[in-house]
């Protein structure tokens, strides 16, 4: 391990990070700070990944190489790239993304925040992106369990950027299942290769959880081709700087079809339509007319999307009219496991910052040797009370990550099996889709809450960051369907 740079408040300085601007406070000798730990002289031993704890998942409990054909050696060195990209590209990145958070312009356009760009250019490059895809497609085709395994560190690292990349993941996803040929090279390839972003746009003002109340509109043109016009609401990534054109997955009622998710429909409404020479130059009347401010993930941009307001916009039917929620809900399906992932990556990384903390913060004496005021005075991590915390943070971390990783094997048997067998992982990995959403988020933002009291009045405050990653993992108990629901 090399050495720890001399830190800022060793020297009573201000804080170097630019999230603190205070005067660090307290006895200095006995607080380090991650935020503080210049990016690039971050070691491996000072990371709050577990990786121990994940391969140990993969290895131990789940004999991933026995089910996916990959050795270990394999699989550790796609570890070890995961976390030589988070460390170098995610980390450095998250605090000050949730500092300034996305801009939005007169124009409708969206500007990220920094080094959000230069990582998502460095995802394209390493080809993260093209993990599980099929390989006609341009993808690698490897296993759900390893990519899981993948999204822990990226989520855990910084949550906002993988709003980014999951979805657009989940979409090409959908896309290489559900469209047609054509559609699969036209768009699914640009997902899959990271180049655009993919979005699902499902909410509407009036249309919450309860989707069949859409209003938006579909008007045939010909063929697969249709006018849109509509808003959504929320829409996680629906437009900014990163990327050349954003795919939107749009649920719309084709004008005549029934109400409620029965007569709902699903379309490819682009940013940008294609042109003759087949480049992405034509303007898809898709304007991004707002952004919200929110609690947390600040770095990732929550739109209000327009959709044909001036009567230009146009969208591609993908499968059958009327199928559109039952096709969607391969996005929605793959993103309940994502946000449930959510909560437990933020959890581990929570975990990993609080043990860290609890083993340099000093504060009372042992009660092993009584109270008394000459009695040395000990780490933190001494206090039975402080191992209740932290324990409960490992278990319910470790316990999620058992369920998302396991669940992410059923379905990586799934694809394997056929028949009767095919049928019966199906159906055990859709009963655990759900738990996987609502346990993991729920429990990860009870155990990120319980991390931050380990910090004490520190946590509450920003320098440590444990109280972004509360912010940040409490979107997941609400999107993608509420938990009550
Ligand atoms: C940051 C962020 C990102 C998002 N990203 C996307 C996105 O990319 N795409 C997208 O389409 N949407 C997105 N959403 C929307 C999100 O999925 C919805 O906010 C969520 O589904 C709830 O809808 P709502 O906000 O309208 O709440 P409501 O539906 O109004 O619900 C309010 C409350 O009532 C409860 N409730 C409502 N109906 C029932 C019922 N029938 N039974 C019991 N309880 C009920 C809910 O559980 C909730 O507690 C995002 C939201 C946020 C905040």
């Amino acid at each position: 391990m090399r050495p720890i740079p001399p830190l800022a408040n060793h020297l009573g300085l201000p804080c170097r990070n630019a999230v603190v601007t205070h005067q660090c406070r307290g006895d200095p000798s006995h607080r380090v700070s991650y935020a503080r730990l210049h990016p690039g002289e971050r070691t491996m031993a000072d990371s709050p990944l577990q990786m121990r704890d994940i391969r140990f998942a993969l290895y131990e409990h789940l004999q991933a190489p026995e089910h996916t054909g990959l050795d270990e050696d394999t699989i550790d060195q796609f570890l070890d790239a995961g976390h030589t990209f988070v460390s170098e590209f995610l980390a450095p990145i998250n605090a000050k993304g949730d500092e300034v958070g996305c801009t939005r312009h007169e124009d409708g356009s969206v500007t990220t925040a920094p080094g959000y760009q230069r990582a998502l250019d460095q995802w394209r490059e390493d080809g993260w992106g093209s993990m599980p895809h099929p390989e006609e497609l341009g993808g690698q085709e490897l296993p759900l369990v390893l990519v899981s395994a993948i999204d822990e560190m990226v989520i855990g690292s910084c949550c906002a950027f993988h709003n980014y990349t999951g979805l657009t993941r989940a979409c090409a996803n959908m896309l290489s299942r559900r469209a047609s040929d054509e559609q699969k090279q036209t768009w699914a390839t640009k997902l899959i290769s990271a180049e655009w972003q993919g979005t699902m746009c499902l909410t509407e003002a009036g249309a919450g959880s309860d989707v069949g109340a859409s209003i938006t509109k579909a008007i045939p043109i010909e063929g697969e081709r249709y006018k849109i016009q509509g808003e959504k609401v929320f829409i996680t990534s629906g437009d900014h700087d990163m990327v050349d054109n954003v795919v939107h997955i749009v649920l719309a009622r084709i004008e005549g079809d029934p109400e409620g998710v029965k007569g709902l429909s699903i379309f490819i409404v682009p940013k940008k339509r294609l042109d003759e020479n087949g480049e992405a130059t034509i303007d898809n009347d898709v304007f991004c007319a707002g952004i919200e401010e929110k609690m947390g993930i600040h770095g990732s941009v929550t739109t209000t999307m327009k959709y044909g307001e001036n009567g230009g916009c146009e969208g591609y039917l993908i499968g059958n009219p009327r199928d559109g929620i039952k096709i969607m809900f391969d996005i929605m399906n793959e993103e309940r496991i994502v946000v449930g992932q959510q909560g437990q990556a933020l959890a581990a990384t929570a975990y990993g910052m609080a043990l860290k903390y609890a083993k340099e913060r000093i504060q009372g004496s042992s009660i092993a040797k009584g109270k008394s005021i000459t009695t040395d005075k000990v780490a933190i991590i001494e206090h039975p009370d402080v191992r209740r915390m932290l324990l409960t943070v490992k278990a319910q971390s470790e316990a999620c990550r058992a369920l998302l990783l396991k669940t992410s094997l059923l379905l990586d048997q799934e694809g394997a099996a056929e028949g009767e067998e095919r049928k019966r992982l199906s159906a055990l990995a859709g009963f655990m889709t759900p738990i996987c959403k609502a346990y993991g988020s729920e429990v990860g933002f009870q155990a990120c809450s319980t991390a931050m009291q380990v910090f004490g009045g520190y946590g509450y405050c920003k320098e440590y960051g444990v109280e972004q990653l509360v912010r940040d993992a409490r979107i997941a108990c609400v999107y993608e369907g509420t938990n009550g629901i």
